[in-house]
């Protein structure tokens, strides 16, 4: 193997040359997207940004006001007055919502809802693609999201297509909610209902829709470990 042909030697190679890259990973929920995105940031020393936590944080503005999070007439002069920005601390993602710290509120079926229904939102999606590609201009990032390798940056270094059945995502997201003691009286059955309902909104609304890239990388990772899904990522970076 000729030196840069490595993925390290490539992505120590853009670092030295002080050009600005990205990682852009999409896929539906609880594929394993951010797992990924993690490991490869922490392996690179590039930060992740986490773009669901941003749909998320708006989702709950509209929660707390009482806003029908489908209503855009009512959504659009709610972002307005809306500041979303995101810090890093010992390279976890933080998200701040009008200056408040919502990381650990943002996290629950009820916000989840609401983000897959805003983020249907044209002026919800402009507002945060603004802010996104203001990141991504300024450093080098592993970025994952629904819409990143086909809208966000489509001239990403690297891009990813991670997947996985619906019914393994459901089961993933139950053991989750489960060990956090989070599931509220919630049967698996709901915890897929809910995973199906956002993966149609994902995947049909009009802008910015899910669907894998033509030129990303799939990985179904349904019967595959974490490692396994690394090491996937990671060979494949070396062709690219
Ligand atoms: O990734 P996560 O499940 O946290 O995202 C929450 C919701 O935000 C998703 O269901 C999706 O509707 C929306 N989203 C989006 N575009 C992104 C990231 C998330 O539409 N880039």
């Amino acid at each position: 193997m000729n030196e840069h042909d490595c993925t390290a030697c490539a992505v120590k190679n853009e670092t030295n040359e002080n050009k600005v890259f990205a990682v852009a990973i999409d896929g539906p929920a609880s594929a394993g997207k951010s797992t990924v995105a993690k490991e490869l940031a922490s392996l690179f020393g590039l930060i992740h940004v986490d773009t669901g936590a941003m749909f998320r944080a708006i989702g709950l503005k509209a929660l707390r006001l009482g806003i029908d999070p489908t209503d855009e007439t009512a959504i659009e002069p709610m972002l307005q007055d809306t500041v979303v920005t995101i810090e890093h601390v010992d390279s976890a993602q933080h998200i701040f919502l009008d200056g408040e710290d919502v990381n650990g509120l943002i996290r629950t079926e009820e916000v989840s809802q609401a983000a897959s229904n805003v983020s249907t939102l044209p002026s919800v999606r402009e507002k945060l693609l603004e802010l996104q590609r203001e990141l991504a201009k300024k450093q080098s990032l592993v970025m994952d999201g629904r819409d990143i390798c086909t809208v966000v940056l489509p001239d990403a270094r690297f891009k990813f297509y991670i997947t996985a059945s619906a019914e393994v995502r459901a089961q993933r997201r139950y053991n989750e909610y489960e060990q956090k003691g989070k599931l509220d009286g919630m049967t698996y059955e709901d915890v897929l209902r809910e995973i199906e309902e956002r993966d149609y909104r994902d995947m049909n609304r009009e802008y910015a829709p899910l669907r894998p890239a033509e030129d990303a990388v799939m990985i179904d990772t349904s019967e595959l470990s974490i490692k396994q899904v690394l090491t996937k990522v990671l060979l494949s970076m070396i062709d690219v």
